[in-house]
């Protein structure tokens, strides 16, 4: 009989957060398979849990996941954990899970620490209908078209980010779907914890001081809805020139945010508005 494969997520930082369970489920299987062996043997040294280990990471995973497919058919046990957190949230373990499940070996999740749920649950934005995208692009135009095409999910969007690159995330964060509120969770279960909260231009602002280093999660807030029926772009503009009374950069600017349309596309349409109203 085949073995079963453990999915067991463990600590974001603090070890208090691992769970009994984890420690036990480890503490029995045959192999654990680690994302990095040498940051796992920490943790199980310090829960003195002395087990084979094998590495599971992202450029081994074809060979690896056979190996660890084939111990599990020989009915061992085999428990797989990431560097932190839960495997398979922006770690590996999807290839892994799916092949066990494509061949009906049994697949047990471990659940316990995760960033993107301990962010979501400290963060005080809505949390009852919410989207993981995990981590942007970090080149700047595939991560405005990133960006964009999350810009009017209903619910709150859930990054996880660099530090180094967070400034010019959360620039790109403005300009693709204006000033919402955002919620910077970095440190989570650690020491320097913090959450840094406020519409994107002040959170700018201290992450350009570098007030936000360390391991960071990034909330964004609901914005506007897309009507199912999308409201032209010249429609849109013709009213927020005329009846919201806006100026042609500022009706530019909302109309593209809201439609998805470019920037510079929006700006020439409401000039040519403008200028045929005028
Ligand atoms: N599988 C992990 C999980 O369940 O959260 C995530 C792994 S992903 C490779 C690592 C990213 O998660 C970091 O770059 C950061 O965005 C986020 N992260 C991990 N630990 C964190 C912490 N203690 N505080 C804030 N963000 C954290």
């Amino acid at each position: 009989m085949a073995g079963t494969l453990y999915i067991v997520a463990t600590p974001i930082g603090n070890l208090e957060d691992m769970t009994y369970r984890a420690v036990r489920i480890l503490a029995e299987v045959d192999l654990i398979a680690a994302e990095d062996t040498r940051h796992s043997l920490k943790l199980l040294n310090h829960f003195n849990i002395s087990k084979p280990l094998t590495s599971y990471f992202d450029h081994n995973q074809q060979f690896k996941g056979e190996r660890i497919l084939n111990a599990l058919r020989q009915g061992r046990n085999v428990a797989l954990i990431s560097d932190a957190g839960t495997p398979c949230v922006s770690d590996p373990g999807y290839n892994l899970v799916r092949d066990a499940v494509a061949e009906g070996i049994s697949v047990i999740p471990i659940p316990g620490a995760c960033a993107a749920i301990a962010a979501l649950s400290g963060s005080g934005l809505p949390s009852d209908s919410f989207t993981f995208a995990g981590f942007p692009p970090s080149r700047q135009g595939k991560r405005r078209v990133f960006l964009t095409a999350l810009a009017h999910l209903p619910g709150t969007l859930v990054l996880y980010e660099a530090p180094h690159r967070l400034e010019e995330t959360l620039l790109d964060i403005r300009e693709t779907m204006g000033e919402r509120q955002v919620v910077v969770a970095r440190e989570l279960s650690k020491i320097y914890e913090e959450f840094i909260r406020g519409p994107v231009s002040e959170v700018i602002s201290a992450a350009a001081l570098g007030k936000a280093r360390g391991e960071i999660v990034i909330l964004i807030a609901p914005g506007e809805v897309l009507p199912k029926e999308t409201e032209a772009l010249d429609t849109l503009l013709q009213r927020l020139l005329d009846e919201e009374g806006l100026s042609v950069k500022d009706a530019a600017r909302k109309a593209s945010v809201i439609t998805g349309s470019s920037r510079s596309e929006a700006y020439a349409e409401a000039l040519r508005l403008r200028n045929g109203t005028e």
